[in-house]
């Protein structure tokens, strides 16, 4: 044991890493069971990310126009664009509505329609009657403060049960005993004391990676902890390619603009005031799902009828709309256009861009959370003891593509879904083996690396060299060309890593050296996310490949796995889910994917 670090001893039945809306729902689904829970944090769980989420949340409840899951299945399936897993995707749009229910009544106060019942609103690509349309009104909403209101709701539950919070403590690494994992070590920022939590479940809910970009609407605290840890521990990642762009980040700031903007009428013109999209999705228009929308603006741009001096950027028009409907349900983002663009957008359009926004690959799981991986021949082999949720996750019900309001929904059913299975697996005080270092000693060191690292090269600038690289080559529009190119950037941004240097050589609130612990988490998945898209020779969801536009079922429709060891990718797939969990729902066929 290395003597410069003391360890303080934490024992616990399940510890959740994160407190966004996946961990505090997971966080309070196993301190409801009775087991001894913690949650680890490394910001105040109401500053998560989650807490930025506007639209809203997506559920069957057919209060404003009529709906049905299997509706909601079908448009969940056709937007992952055939890659997710059928039977994850039916579980969470049939817990969809009880989920929003116990939401409700854990005190979201959501917002109303005229006769009481939870107000819905259109979202892209959420149709009536099995995709035939007409759009659906299926994201309960509060205000466009959703995400706020949902995690405000979960924390002051959690606290009702008994979890101990560890607020602001970095977690660094899993602590993996011959495959099994056996707890999790962390750093305490305020004090840098070291802590090491025992646990027989640990439930990743660290959120997504967006901050591997360039310009991303995702706050500077989502890069990808938990993916990190999971390459480290020499497990895979999945879909890694997959990354969404939304429609609308302000130009410039990358601030988002929720869909429910376009939900509740708003729409984008190019240079020439055109309404583009109802030539790219006659049908859906300006409610296409998120890659195809887009896209379309990528093409517009590209094709010179961008708008501005370099016509990089697009017109989002909310301009027509009544001034009091902005004011009572888009508060926010009037706010935020004021702010972040300086338009008063009763009157003006805002300048937008598509802007990195989500991760839909992660750690692959099943519906119960369980995290798996491909072994001796079994694509679902589960790993004991590791679990993920939230957008840190890849169940897949995702898949290519996510619709909007689908990430909220997926965090609570899924994170609810894993305290059942921990519940299951754990009897409340189970004994803990001994205590085996080997893994400790590793995280030890590295963090002792990172700390007195004395090289020549700024944490921020490679970071920098990072987001760039990502930016340029693995964006919307993709090719062979690009990709190469950009594969071997990323790796040289990479090995750029070795010749870091830190200037702050304490442990007392360092944040020299937890961003670049997190940028030592971010990396790897940056290299696997490039070499991912370079190898998937289709066009799929988020993933536009130039040199192949069209969607090969026949040789892509499989996940990606992903393992990076020794600054190596090494790529293997596991089979799609072309099954369902009941009888009740219809597998669904795969077909070509216009709106
Ligand atoms: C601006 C914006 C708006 C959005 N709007 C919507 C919407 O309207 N509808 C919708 O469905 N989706 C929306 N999304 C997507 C959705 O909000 C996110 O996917 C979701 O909130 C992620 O939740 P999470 O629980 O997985 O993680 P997060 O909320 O990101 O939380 C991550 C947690 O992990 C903790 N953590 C991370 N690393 C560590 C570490 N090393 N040690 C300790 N703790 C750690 C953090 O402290 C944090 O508590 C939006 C996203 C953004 C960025």
């Amino acid at each position: 044991m290395m003597s410069a670090y003391q360890i303080i001893d934490h024992v616990y039945d399940a510890v959740v890493v994160g407190a966004g809306g996946s961990g505090l729902r997971a966080t309070m689904g196993c301190a409801e069971k009775g087991l001894k829970t913690a949650c680890i944090t490394k910001v105040f769980p109401t500053r998560s990310h989650t807490v930025a989420a506007q639209g809203g949340i997506a559920a069957s409840l057919g209060n404003n126009t009529p709906d049905h899951w299997t509706w909601h299945m079908y448009d969940t399936v056709k937007g992952s664009d055939w890659l997710g897993d059928q039977d994850a995707i039916e579980y969470m749009v049939r817990e969809a509505p009880a989920a929003v229910i116990e939401l409700e009544h854990a005190g979201v106060p959501f917002s109303r329609n005229e006769n009481g019942t939870i107000y819905q609103r259109p979202f892209g690509g959420h149709m009536q009657n099995m995709g035939a349309g007409p759009p659906v009104q299926r994201t309960c909403a509060a205000a466009d403060r959703t995400g706020h209101a949902m995690l405000h709701a979960l924390y002051q539950q959690s606290l009702k049960y008994d979890a101990d919070f560890f607020v602001e403590y970095f977690a660094l690494d899993l602590i993996m005993e011959d495959g099994v994992c056996k707890g999790v070590l962390a750093l305490c920022m305020e004090d840098g004391s070291i802590h090491r939590f025992r646990a027989h479940a640990v439930v990743l809910a660290t959120g997504g990676s967006g901050r591997t970009y360039f310009s991303a609407t995702s706050a500077h605290t989502c890069t990808g902890d938990g993916g990190g840890m999971v390459l480290r521990a020499g497990l895979p990642l999945q879909d890694m390619e997959f990354v969404q762009f939304h429609p609308t980040g302000i130009y410039g700031a990358g601030v988002l603009i929720t869909e429910g903007a376009r939900g509740e009428g708003g729409y984008l013109t190019n240079a020439e005031g055109e309404r583009f999209m109802e030539r790219y999705a006659p049908s859906a228009k300006d409610l296409a799902s998120r890659d195809v929308v887009s896209r379309s603006m990528a093409m517009e741009m590209r094709e010179g009828r961008g708008v501005g001096k370099n016509g990089d950027y697009i017109y989002l028009h909310l301009d027509h709309i009544d001034p009091k409907v902005l004011a009572e349900r888009l508060p926010g983002i009037t706010e935020t256009g004021k702010i972040f663009a300086g338009v008063d957008l009763t009157r003006q359009p805002l300048p937008v861009t598509p802007t990195v926004h989500y991760n839909m690959g992660g750690v692959p799981c099943n519906y119960h959370g369980e995290v798996v991986t491909l072994k001796d021949g079994n694509p679902d082999a589960v790993v004991p003891g590791l679990f993920a949720v939230g957008e840190a996750a890849c169940v897949s019900v995702h898949g290519a593509n996510r619709l909007g309001s689908n990430s909220l929904i997926d965090l609570v059913v899924f994170g609810r879904a894993t305290g059942f299975r921990i519940a299951e697996l754990v009897q409340p005080n189970s004994k803990h083996g001994k205590i085996v270092t080997e893994a400790d000693d590793k995280a030890l060191a590295r963090l002792d690396h990172y700390r007195n690292a004395s090289g020549s090269t700024p944490t921020a600038e490679i970071r920098l060299k990072m987001q760039h690289t990502m930016q340029k080559h693995c964006a919307v529009f993709r090719d062979s060309a690009l990709l190469r190119e950009g594969q071997e950037l990323i790796d040289v941004v990479f090995s750029t890593l070795q010749d870091v240097g830190i200037k702050d050589r304490s442990l007392i609130w360092n944040t020299d050296l937890i961003e670049t612990l997190e940028l030592d988490n971010m990396l790897p998945q940056a290299v696997v996310t490039m070499h991912a898209a370079a190898n998937r020779k289709e066009s799929r969801g988020a993933h536009m490949h130039e040199d192949y536009p069209n969607r090969d079922d026949e040789n892509w429709m499989k996940h990606t796995i992903s393992w990076f060891e020794k600054g190596q990718v090494t790529l293997d797939y596991r089979p799609v889910h072309d099954y369902t969990l009941t009888d009740e729902a219809e597998y669904i066929k795969p077909k070509a994917r216009v709106y």
